[in-house]
């Protein structure tokens, strides 16, 4: 039976802190890229974290981080360990999903110039390695939609940008007038690596996600 995403139209707001989360079991997808770091912030936010590599992974989470590495290797593992159904699956069930970097290429709909297999979850287009050689491997701090205080150390390593959002999704940052992170319901996608700093708000923000999604 497919379960019937409640559409929400705000995007959600930083958690309050001292947010319960430590029945939250957190998914990372672990066939290629920079999985360690993604745990150690779940682990430091007091979530589960579980590193995802089959159908069973998938199905046993409530919530998955797509991390950072190198996007036509992982979207062809996908396909090869039959795992791209079921995260399709469950995302359109209401499973929160959170792409970094790479992950976020995997679950645009189009990537510029490039046939590559992606999830076609986001309804982005993303351009690969888009930002020039100054940016290229930067940190930028960022103003983000619905983060509160201080700036986010925004860490770019060949990352791509936004090239084009359509239907629900939300820019919900820019840099030099490019989109760098989004949210589309229960999905998230950012072009930096918030796993490479010690700056847990966006962890949590993802967490107060599969929190909302958990209780419906
Ligand atoms: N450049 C990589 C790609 O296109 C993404 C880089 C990253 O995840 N840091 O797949």
């Amino acid at each position: 039976m497919t379960k019937t995403v409640k559409t929400v139209k705000t995007p959600p707001s930083a958690p309050a802190e001292g947010a319960v989360t430590s029945s939250l079991r957190v998914g990372v997808l672990a066939l290629q890229g920079d999985v360690e770091e993604h745990i150690a912030a779940l682990r430091a936010c007091k979530a589960q974290p579980i590193p995802v590599k089959t159908v069973d992974d998938v199905r046993a989470v409530d919530g998955l981080i797509l991390p950072g590495g190198e996007s036509t290797t992982v979207g062809n593992l996908l396909e090869r360990f039959k795992l791209a159904k079921p995260i399709v699956e469950r995302a359109h069930a209401g499973m929160p999903v959170w792409g970094t970097c790479m992950g976020m290429i995997v679950m645009a709909e189009r990537v510029t110039g490039s046939k590559q297999p992606t999830l076609g979850l986001l309804h982005i287009e993303v351009k690969r390695n888009a930002f020039g050689r100054q940016i290229e491997s930067s940190e930028q701090p960022l103003e983000i939609e619905g983060l509160d205080g201080k700036p986010f150390p925004g860490i770019f390593i060949r990352a791509p940008w936004i090239e084009a959002a359509w239907g629900g999704a939300h820019i919900l940052a820019y840099v030099d007038g490019k989109g760098v992170m989004v949210w589309q319901n229960n999905l998230l996608g950012t072009s930096f690596h918030p796993e490479l700093t010690d700056d847990l708000r966006l962890h949590k923000y993802f967490l107060q996600m599969v929190s909302a999604a958990a209780k419906r």
